[in-house]
């Protein structure tokens, strides 16, 4: 059997995606940029799918920005509050601990040119708490840049609270809700979103194809200088057949998304019941506040490596959150941020799960990982010492 478990790393383009994207791929290859017929064809889609990308975020189409990703986005928007709160002598910005890298790179850079960064604690749930974020607000602060659901744990912030309370500090706040759209309700209105990235693959449609909403009064600052596309603030031609994909895909997530998280939550539910009954394991993240489809866990005595491999062998795709694969042995840093020692949070599992899986193979999930574990555990040198008491139990 194979299951996909990794929905949270990308999705599968789904048929209404493709069935979208294929026409301007083919027969409307224009450029949306020339001023013949052919190309307004392409022009048209374009807005098309910028009116139908704001509906379902309540924003409006001059608002939507097109990018090649999620990356993308969040650089853009960084960079650019962080452009704007410098012509105001603002160089002060603020974060979490477990964003993305696409996020923590970017200020990490900025850092470097001069900028303060706060990384907020976002505590053993997962969740940053609104008076850490008010402790943290300076008069020079610039930006406020907190994610909507996490990548690894799935936990959900408080967005709409963090929102309200930048608004009457008059502080920027961008939201990457790369985790989030397509999967949970977004009102960038009623949530006093100024800045919010999207990537399409996220939500079944295709990869390099992204999505960065800048309220109306936001400046931006062009990442990609060239032609004079997406009013001026994003060059290159446009990925016309990517960009009426994620649209598409955005609609259909989006009106079936009370039917898919009800499809989603049994299964999931069902994983953490399952899988929290191998001994000395637990679950990450506050199951409060949470995205539908992500399970993190961790096994006290293997190595999170060790058991995706073994997993892959059984037709199982899942992730560890760890970045022992790109070739660093540190932990992933959002079980770090969460407070996990580094020998617990080197056992992680993260499997993601959305509506296309079935129950059939969450059973076989459930049926393979307590073997693997096991079998993991009887070649630990580590295991060994935890149950001769030579070290001590730590879940
Ligand atoms: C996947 C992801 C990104 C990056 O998006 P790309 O389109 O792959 O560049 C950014 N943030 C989060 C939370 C993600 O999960």
């Amino acid at each position: 059997m194979f299951v996909y478990a990794d929905n949270a790393a990308t999705t599968s383009v789904s048929k209404t995606a493709l069935d979208a994207m294929l026409p301007f791929l083919t027969e409307s290859y224009g450029n949306p940029s020339s001023l013949y017929a052919f190309g307004q064809k392409a022009a048209e889609a374009l807005q098309e799918a910028r009116e139908t990308v704001a509906h379902f975020i309540n924003a409006d189409p001059r608002e939507i920005y097109f990018t090649s990703g999620g990356s993308e986005a969040d650089n853009q928007a960084i960079v650019s509050a962080a452009r704007l709160g410098a012509r105001k002598g603002k160089k002060h910005l603020i974060s979490t601990k477990f964003e993305h890298h696409a996020v923590l790179h970017t200020l990490a850079k900025l850092e470097k040119e001069g900028f303060e960064v706060t990384l907020l604690d976002v505590h053993e749930d997962g969740v940053v708490r609104l008076e850490d974020l008010e402790a943290a607000i300076r008069p020079d602060t610039a930006l406020v840049t907190i994610m909507f659901a996490n990548n690894e744990i799935g936990t959900v912030q408080p967005i709409a609270e963090i929102g309200a309370l930048c608004r009457e500090k008059g502080i920027p706040f961008h939201c990457d809700a790369v985790q989030a759209a397509g999967h949970m309700p977004i009102d960038v209105k009623a949530m006093n979103i100024d800045m919010l990235a999207m990537s399409g693959h996220k939500f079944h449609a295709p990869k390099g194809v992204g999505v960065l909403y800048a309220r109306r009064g936001m400046v931006l600052t062009s990442i990609i200088e060239g032609g004079a596309q997406e009013r001026g603030k994003r060059a290159g031609t446009e990925n016309v057949a990517g960009i009426a994909a994620l649209a598409a895909a955005l609609k259909e997530s989006c009106e079936h998304m009370e039917e898919n998280t009800a499809k989603i939550i049994p299964m999931r539910d069902k994983l953490f019941a399952e899988l929290s009954k191998i001994p000395h394991s637990k679950i990450n993240g506050s199951l409060e506040h949470h995205v539908p489809g992500t399970v993190n866990m961790c096994f006290e005595g293997i190595e999170g490596e060790s058991l995706l491999l073994m997993l892959d062998d059984q037709g199982i795709c899942a992730s560890s959150g760890s970045a022992c694969t790109s070739g660093s042995l540190d932990p992933s840093h959002v079980l770090l941020a969460i407070g996990l020692p580094h020998e617990v949070a080197h056992g992680s599992l993260r499997l993601s799960i959305g509506e296309y899986n079935t129950m059939e193979e969450i059973d076989h999930i459930c049926e393979t990982v307590p073997k693997v574990v096991e079998y993991l555990r009887g070649m630990s040198p580590v295991w060994d010492e935890l149950q001769k008491g030579e070290r001590p139990h730590l879940i």
